[in-house]
């Protein structure tokens, strides 16, 4: 039987964080009434004129430079002109023959390979409203999302694997949320995939016809939709028969890809530039602006934590994931006032208790402690104020509470006995009520300590210093 080896590429539109539409003041809100945010402009109203948001492409621009594309000086709006019912201009504005960047691309790792992927392009668009079938029968539209601004960024069909183009995904996202251009919900579709699929025989060089599959809002449904259709089409090639160019619809509850129309041309568009707006044009000003927000990226953050910090690849990765991890972590180890932090405890306590306990809405994370609380917590324990076993307790009892760590220690008289002088009279007394072991200790039974030491901490209901009961102790027996 042929071997066949997948081709794939990925169109991903991405919500860009503005506050109001690409082309007029309106609210771009999730969640808000139906139709409440609108105007004459994103409602198509006959004579209505848009006019371009700045900070749409400020952040447009910031995310061509992140994602090494070359930023062109001047690009063009055009209309894309296509009949649905959430359109209302009848065309979308889009950029089509001259997009705004060009020409980068982006690292991904599988299994330890490491594979550049090309970015053909990125460009500006408006987003479309949003259908609703089945609506006590009808069909209804909600246009608060129609004219939202989205970047579309086109990979080259480099990727190979659903695992490759799930990878890929991961890191684009991590990108555009780190340089605060994206949300990176897909659940809400402010990051939303096409997947073009095809087949060909290995060592053919002619790519196969592909199928775009549509609808996958979640990094899960990417992997196993390209899956279920380059099984598809094998299946298709094996029998002897021919793949057809078209949109296809993947659905979860059956795995299963199904056909939603004929894929059209760009011809079938007629694209023209568009009358009503000027050509974009880009400042080298606005691309240092740029350069200068964005601030060091995950790959190369994480690159430094693992050695600078000594972090693994797993813990550098989490933590240097999602801006609020980044936050964090950099608040902790930077909390002033304290002794310096080590930043693998950190780590520890973010990936194992705050992991649990976190989280996390709208993209956005909620830790259950604040960095100063936990940078006091680990001082405390650095400084032998309380266990280690302590500070677990410590934490949960200050878990989403603003009560500071020594606050609590001290209220639940959880502190640590360290004074020298305390100690000696109470290690005084075990010692001299215990003449046996003190026997069995000097006839060189050292092991005996931990009798004594036990003693200690029963007088002291386990808030002795261990450290210092040991070296009392061992200084009162040697005698
Ligand atoms: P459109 O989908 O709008 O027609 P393009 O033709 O430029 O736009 O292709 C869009 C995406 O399809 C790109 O990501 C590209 O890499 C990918 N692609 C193009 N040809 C193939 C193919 N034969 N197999 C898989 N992916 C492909
Ligand atoms: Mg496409
Ligand atoms: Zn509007």
């Amino acid at each position: 039987m042929t071997q066949y080896e997948p081709v794939i590429g990925l169109e991903v539109h991405a919500q860009l964080l503005t506050k109001t539409k690409l082309f007029c003041g309106c609210s771009t809100a999730f969640g808000s009434k139906p139709n409440s945010n609108v105007c004459p402009v994103c409602l198509g109203l006959p004579g209505a004129l848009p006019v371009a948001n700045d900070e749409a492409l400020r952040l447009a621009v910031r995310a061509g430079i992140a994602l090494d594309l070359t930023i062109n000086q001047t690009s063009i709006f055009a209309r894309k002109q296509y009949f649905y019912p959430d359109l209302p201009k009848g065309y979308q504005i889009s950029q089509y023959e001259e997009p705004y960047s060009s020409d980068g691309h982006l690292d991904v790792e599988v299994e330890g390979v490491k594979t550049r992927i090309g970015i053909t392009r990125i460009h500006m668009e408006e987003d479309a409203g949003k259908s609703t079938h089945g609506v006590g029968g009808d069909s209804v539209v909600d246009l608060n999302r129609a004219c939202t601004p989205l970047i579309e960024i086109v990979s080259e069909p480099d990727i190979r694997s659903s695992a490759e183009a799930a990878a890929y995904l991961r890191v684009l996202r991590d990108i555009l949320v780190s340089i605060g251009v994206n949300d990176g919900n897909l659940e809400e579709g402010s990051f939303r995939c096409d997947a073009n699929v095809s087949i060909r025989p290995v060592g053919q060089e002619k790519f196969g016809t592909r199928a775009e599959l549509k609808n996958l809002n979640s990094f899960r449904f990417v992997q196993r939709a390209i899956d279920v259709e380059i099984a598809r089409q094998t299946a298709i090639l094996d029998a002897g028969g021919e793949v057809v160019q078209e949109t296809r619809s993947f659905d979860p509850d059956t795995s299963k890809t199904r056909s939603l129309r004929a894929k059209a041309d760009a011809h079938d568009y007629r694209y023209f530039p568009e009358p009503d707006l000027p050509p974009v044009v880009i400042s080298d000003e606005m691309i240092e602006e740029q350069r200068a927000m964005i601030g060091e990226l995950p790959r190369t953050r994480k690159a430094r934590y693992m050695s600078e910090f000594g972090l693994s690849d797993q813990a550098a990765s989490t933590l240097t994931g999602h801006p609020d991890q980044v936050a964090f972590f950099e608040g902790v180890i930077s909390t002033e006032g304290t002794t310096k932090i080590d930043p693998k405890k950190v780590a520890n306590w973010m990936l194992t208790e705050l992991q649990r306990d976190i989280v996390t809405e709208r993209q956005q994370i909620h830790f259950p402690v604040s960095p100063a609380q936990l940078a006091e917590l680990i001082v405390l324990v650095d400084s032998d104020k309380i266990s280690g076993k302590q500070a677990k307790e410590v934490y949960a009892g200050i878990v989403k509470t603003d009560t500071s760590p020594s606050t609590f220690v001290k209220e639940h008289g959880m502190e640590v006995v360290s004074d020298e002088g305390e100690l000696l009279a109470i290690c005084e007394e075990v010692v001299a009520k215990s003449e046996k072991q003190v026997a069995q200790y000097r006839a060189g039974k050292k092991g005996v300590v931990g009798f004594f030491v036990g003693q200690v901490m029963k007088a002291t209901r386990g808030q002795a210093n261990p450290k210092m009961v040991n070296q009392i102790l061992t200084r009162l027996l040697e005698g």
